[in-house]
């Protein structure tokens, strides 16, 4: 009787919040799109009907569709949820999808998920904030980088200059405008950038770049970009990891060699 706006975080099926998982498994129906991991849609009850409703580049469903059919099928007093990627709230559209089931006095409930945003960087490392480095982090979305379509990009180059990190979400495409901008605005060229492709997934993979470097560097969707001096921090922290690790061996073969 209840659509539930579920957010599925970054793509491990590990990051689901018990709450996400227990609705998962008793819905009468899953509506998802690309961004919720085929992995977390197979944990759906094998009798719950699965929709999916795309929404890649290029092969949309478009917004009011999805909300249309999510007030059927709560109007048909079915038990639904709505898989949404990282948290439903962020860059999800499910506000709006949450004003349209109100709107229609479709009962409806929110489960917060992890998003992508701050999963991406912890996947590689990265902390967001980090005491006497970063004291702001800013979420932002690349989609529209084009100065009069994005006044927030300049008024953001000040607070990446003071040391804040930026986060941003859908920012491939747009990448090289609005680098553009923040270097005009002049944000150092060699700051670090750390670009996340599927956080958390297990074809993860991490791009190191610097600010310039951004609009050339080879990165494919879906990705969270992190500009900052905190990148550098995640670099430390994987090398020590790493240093650990090469330590951890050399032990073995030290303990190997004298119990021979
Ligand atoms: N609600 C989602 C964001 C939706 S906008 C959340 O909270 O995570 C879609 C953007 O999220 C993508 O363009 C990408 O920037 C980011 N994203 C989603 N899943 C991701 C993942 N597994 N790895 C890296 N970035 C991801």
């Amino acid at each position: 009787m209840t659509v539930h706006l579920v957010g599925a975080g970054p793509g491990d099926p590990e990051l689901l919040t018990v709450k996400a998982l227990r609705l998962l498994q008793s819905a009468e129906v899953v509506v998802y799109d690309r961004l919720a991991d085929r992995s977390i849609v197979a944990l759906a009850s094998p009798h719950a009907e699965l929709i999916d409703v795309g929404k890649a580049p290029g092969h949309n469903t478009p917004q009011d569709m999805i909300s249309a059919l999510l007030i059927h099928l709560g109007r048909d007093g079915r038990e639904v949820v709505r898989l949404k990627g990282g948290d439903p709230f962020v860059f999800g559209r499910g506000g709006e999808e949450a004003l349209a089931l109100a709107e229609a006095g479709v009962p409806f409930t929110v489960v917060p998920g992890i998003s992508s945003s701050i999963a991406g960087p912890a996947a590689a490392g990265i902390p967001v904030t980090h005491r006497t480095v970063a004291r702001t982090v800013t979420t932002v979305t690349g989609t529209c980088g084009n100065g009069a379509d994005a006044p927030e990009w300049p008024a953001l180059a000040p607070l990446v200059t003071a040391g804040g990190t930026l986060v941003v979400l859908m920012g491939v495409a747009n990448r090289h405008r609005y680098v553009h901008i923040l270097l005009a605005e002049g944000v150092r060229p060699d700051l670090p950038v750390a670009i996340i492709e599927r956080a958390t997934r297990s074809d993860q993979r991490i791009v190191r770049t610097t600010l310039d470097g951004l609009p050339d560097a080879d990165v494919s969707n879906p990705a969270t970009i992190v500009i900052g001096e905190v990148v550098a921090i995640g670099d430390d922290l994987r090398s020590a990891r790493l240093q650990q690790c090469d330590d951890v061996v050399a032990d073995r073969r030290r303990w190997a060699i004298r119990h021979r």
